[in-house]
């Protein structure tokens, strides 16, 4: 096996610069753990960026990709394969909701779910019915039309012109969402969770808000799940928890348990706005993929994850709610289930990487955010664990932030 070094000095020689990475090559997994090119253990409360909410290396996964790699990986959309149809029940069986459509991943999803929104209002309002409304602090994905949709100046800033046609309101804000919907809004496109932006809940009141207003105005309210759906909340879909149900719900991450898969689906009145020819993929929905997504969702009903992922989960808040007790660098915990966040007064990189050397793998986002999206299997003795970890470093930069403060507040004034 290639060392760390080697793996590195390759990467840096040969890849796209895209990627800070942290200063570790993994080489295998199991379970909740992750081992590194050395054989080093790490829990890991990230799992892959919210995608191995099996874990790593389940048995049953292991099993049907194999299986199925030996009779068909991909076949294209130009024919039939047995899983498609399959899945696509499922999906819209659970969610209540018609039609799915199969990418490869979350940014697709949410690409395909734009056309369609845009397709609907053409048909239906004309070629000026085409504003898309998405929230402030919103992450939608990379390519133009996912990033004309994320507020965010930091993923914006250099890639004008954006797609034109989009309305951006503050989070849980009902009196902004309302001035900003007319008859040209063809579409509300929102996280019921925001991921990247750190881990913010929308409210019931404004989700129930948005629907009011979307069916007011003959709009479609379109709910991209890709980071809090497909079981991390403790339900399939976050919206099962607020009583309110989109038009068209986007997934990925761990719909199929590590291989690359997104999907939208859809009401049959938006779905027909889409008909042969106008959208389309090569890869995605491809028999493996369809396969392993099917028993990723047999996996979490036989191995009734959901509720240990509400359990699990309601435990990991009152862990995380004990910190922000004892610390005054953490000031917050939010999230729910296998989705949950601790707000810091201070960069949480140098806690993320005292933690990281310990053994726990979690990620910071918006600066000052601890990210945790454990995999579903995590059980109590696993908080307890990641837990003992985050306690020592926080202790560590708290005195670190308080020595720094009394330091400044001797220096001698002039
Ligand atoms: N939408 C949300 C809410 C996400 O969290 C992400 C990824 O983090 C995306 C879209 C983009 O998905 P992908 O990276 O699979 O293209």
């Amino acid at each position: 096996m290639p060392s760390y070094q080697e793996i590195v000095a390759l990467e840096q020689k040969y890849l796209l610069n895209t990627y800070a990475r942290y200063p570790v090559a993994f080489s295998r997994g199991k379970g909740v753990y992750l081992f590194d090119v050395e054989g080093k253990r790490y829990l890991d409360f990230l799992s892959g960026l919210g995608v191995n909410a099996l874990g790593h290396a389940h048995p049953r996964i292991v099993k049907v990709i194999r299986e199925q790699a030996a009779r068909v990986i991909h076949l294209s959309n130009l024919y039939y394969n047995e899983y498609q149809g399959l899945l696509g029940e499922k999906l819209c069986q659970k969610s209540g909701l018609d039609r799915a459509f199969f990418t490869n991943s979350g940014t697709e999803a949410v690409e395909g779910a734009l056309k369609l929104v845009r397709a609907f209002g053409h048909a239906t309002g004309g070629p000026q019915k085409m504003i898309v409304i998405a929230l402030e602090n919103s992450f939608h994905g990379r390519t133009m039309g996912a990033l004309a949709l994320t507020a965010q100046e930091k993923y914006r800033k250099g890639f004008d012109p954006m797609l034109e046609g989009v309305r951006f309101v503050p989070r849980n804000d009902i009196a902004a969402l309302r001035s900003a919907m007319d008859g040209t809004v063809c579409g509300v496109m929102l996280e019921p969770i925001q991921g990247e932006g750190g881990i913010f809940e929308t409210s019931p009141q404004f989700l129930r808000a948005c629907r009011e207003v979307v069916d007011e105005h003959q709009a479609a309210l379109v709910f991209d799940e890709i980071q809090c759906g497909m079981g991390r909340t403790g339900r399939l879909f976050a919206f099962e928890h607020f009583g309110v149900t989109p038009d068209v719900v986007c997934i990925a991450k761990p719909m199929a348990a590590g291989f690359p898969m997104g999907a939208f689906l859809s009401k049959d009145w938006l779905a027909q706005h889409i008909t042969p020819g106008r959208h389309g993929t090569t890869f995605g929905g491809g028999p493996l993929a369809c396969r392993i997504a099917l028993e990723y969702l047999a996996i979490l009903e036989d191995e009734n994850l959901l509720e240990q992922v509400r359990r699990v989960g309601g435990y990991l808040t009152h862990k995380l709610q004990e910190l922000v007790g004892k610390f005054s660098v953490a000031t917050e915990a939010r999230g729910v289930g296998m989705i949950q966040a601790l707000q810091l007064t201070i960069p949480g990189k140098p806690i993320l990487e005292g933690a990281m050397a310990d053994g726990l793998l979690f990620n910071i986002t918006q600066d000052t955010v601890a990210r945790f999206l454990p995999p579903f299997l995590l059980e109590e003795k696993h908080v307890d664990a990641g837990i003992r970890i985050l306690k020592r470093h926080l202790g560590v930069v708290q005195k670190a932030a308080k020595t720094t403060k009394v330091a400044v507040a001797n220096q001698p004034t002039l």
